[in-house]
């Protein structure tokens, strides 16, 4: 019985057809997304040689896919473009791509040169991802091992999708060294040139900040001498993850002056897109944080003890972390300690009732959060359920982020609002009129599973058009044809040849 069925599947094979029904495909697309970077990534990784994931997780951990300029808020050092570079580097990369300085931080293909001209100069003999990423720095080796682990689906500057697909495996972590005082900190001193040594035990504020910049950029810069500025803890977007950088008895530099009796929270970000930068992640993390030195010294959990650097009574013209936190959230999180929780309900979805093998449609799934917590772009995303994790028959390469996520949040949703999923599905290859139910659940990914069952029923009808073609079917039902299955042979054969 098995060779009939090898021997079925091979003569399908070359006649166009392919082992289906059920089966989703393996992801073969790196990168997809509805976004115009998708095209940019591919073309310019052709041109490089440096893998079009890895240039797309680059600029979603620098800018979230944005082009950045300087401003009067920076905590940080300077940086420009797609990759969030220096002025230094922009330079160096805007010469090894050969485009004009300004062009590397205005235009986004330039920028995207530049910034995949120094990937490159990084590792000139590169030509696997494992190799590029053996050249970057331990720290963002991890950073970017982990996106690409679970995936990504981020949004352009005009809230199209850019999606990585996930590889699988488990995140890479780096070890911790734990904080000083702060349990949840890993400890990564900053410079002793950038803040005062004291011996405090009063502290009357704590001080909300937004750092301009990527979460390792300011890192590195509050560890470089030059910087003279500094905060004692600087969180995360991504996973909330927290660094204590000054010991909490010592004097940080990070509010002119309004330093003395403050301890500073440094968050990763931008305040002109609070939305992709201000995570439910990072505002339960910081306000766990928050918690425990509102505790430690005493300080009330409203508004004024803690308190926005925009609000300060300092003398600068800083308005961080701006109009777009979540300050009422922010506070309730503070006073329970950080502990969100994960609720959905009222499942609406928008479906074609039935459909042709092969076929591609667009699904809508409307929910309303009800728990206390956030849901955010990428983070909060919609998986297989029943059973959780199960590969979908509905996998659509280059739009879902793997076989068991669909899509993430189309945009950051608070408590009470109801939020839009919005993902493809290609109709399953079938022999005879089937009905399908997919179900889906809720994931905060790393997070939890939450909120009701979410089903997407179809009926899929047989391809006319392939029957007719008289392609091989087994009597076990298992294989179909058609010129679908062709043109997912050819596209696999032309990607591998870009990667030369
Ligand atoms: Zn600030």
């Amino acid at each position: 019985m098995r060779i009939g069925v090898r021997l079925a599947a091979s003569a399908c094979l070359i006649a166009g057809c392919v082992a289906p029904s059920i089966e989703p495909p393996a992801p073969r697309l790196s990168v997809g997304g509805s976004s115009p970077l998708v095209a940019a990534f591919e073309r310019v990784s052709y041109d490089t040689g440096v893998p079009a994931e890895l240039l797309a997780s680059l600029a979603y951990l620098e800018t979230r896919f944005q082009l950045v300029t300087p401003n009067a808020h920076a905590h940080g050092l300077a940086t420009y473009g797609l990759f969030a570079l220096s002025a230094e580097d922009l330079e160096a990369g805007a010469r090894l791509a050969g485009v004009s300085d300004e062009a590397a931080r205005a235009d986004l293909m330039a920028s995207l040169r530049a910034g995949a001209a120094l990937v490159r100069a990084n590792a000139p003999d590169a030509v696997t991802l494992e190799e590029f990423l053996a050249a970057l720095t331990p720290e963002r080796r991890t950073q970017v091992q982990t996106i690409l682990a679970r995936g990504l689906d981020g949004r352009d500057a005009n809230g199209l999708s850019v999606v990585v697909a996930a590889r699988g495996g488990k995140p890479a972590f780096g070890t911790v060294e734990q904080g000083l005082g702060y349990e949840g900190a890993e400890w990564i001193p900053a410079s002793t040139a950038n803040y005062g040594v004291a011996n405090r035990t009063a502290i009357t504020n704590v001080v909300i900040h937004t750092t301009q910049g990527s979460y390792s950029g300011t890192v590195s810069w509050f560890k470089n001498p030059a910087a003279e500025v500094s905060a004692h803890y600087v969180v995360r977007s991504a996973d909330g993850h927290v660094a204590q950088m000054v010991d909490e008895k010592n004097v940080a530099w990070h509010d002119k002056c309004f330093n003395t009796t403050t301890i500073g929270i440094e968050h990763e970000g931008y305040v002109e897109n609070p939305a992709k930068w201000y995570t439910e992640a990072m505002y339960s993390e910081s306000a766990k944080l928050t918690a425990y030195l509102a505790d430690k010294y005493g300080i009330e959990k409203k508004l004024g003890p803690i308190i926005g650097h925009g609000g300060a009574p300092d003398c600068s013209d800083h308005t961080d972390p701006g109009d777009g936190w979540d300050w009422d959230h922010y506070l309730d999180l503070v006073k329970v300690g950080g502990a969100g929780s994960f609720a959905a309900s009222d499942v609406v979805v928008e479906a074609p009732a039935t459909m042709v093998s092969g076929e591609r449609a667009t699904v809508t799934v409307h929910i309303t959060n009800t728990g206390s917590s956030a849901w955010d772009l990428d983070i909060t995303r919609l998986g297989t359920a029943a059973p959780q994790d199960r590969e979908s028959a509905f996998f659509t390469d280059g739009d879902w982020i793997s076989p068991n996520r669909a899509t993430a949040v189309d945009t950051a949703v608070k408590r009470g609002e109801t939020g839009t999923f919005t993902f493809d599905i290609v109709a399953p290859h079938v022999t005879a009129p089937t009905s399908f139910d997919e179900t889906f659940q809720l994931v905060e990914e790393g997070v939890a599973w939450f909120g009701p069952d979410i089903h997407v029923t179809t009926q899929v009808t047989p391809d006319k058009a392939s029957e007719a073609g008289g392609c091989a079917s087994t009597t076990n039902g298992g294989l179909a044809c058609g010129m679908f299955a062709l043109g997912a042979v050819v596209l696999r054969r032309r990607r591998s040849r870009a990667r030369r």
